[in-house]
């Protein structure tokens, strides 16, 4: 399922997030600023952003390859993943009473 389906994220941006992009794009010459472990050489084709994901102004936002940009989300989806809280339960094979 492609992610336009199941995401609600296009409706968030602003209407004119195509000129925003553009112009963030060129600022940063198509380089991806992420480059994670400075190893990347893709050509920048989206726009991440840096801080608050509802933040739309350019000083938030940076250009990104398609693959950093995903790795980058990945990460922040786990994070943003609430931690399952299970109540600390003895071990079963733990002898607890004396025989
Ligand atoms: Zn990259």
């Amino acid at each position: 399922m492609p992610w336009q389906a199941r995401s609600r994220r296009r409706a968030e941006l602003p209407p004119n997030w195509a000129a925003i992009r553009t112009m963030v794009l060129d600022r940063d010459r198509h380089t991806c600023r992420i480059a994670r472990a400075d190893r990347c050489t893709h050509l920048a084709t989206q726009v991440d952003h840096v801080g608050d994901r509802h933040d739309h102004t350019t000083a938030n936002l940076r250009a990104a390859c398609a693959p950093c940009h995903a790795w980058r989300t990945a990460l922040q989806g786990n994070a943003a993943r609430p931690r399952r809280t299970r109540p600390i339960e003895q071990h079963p094979g733990l002898i607890t009473k004396p025989l």
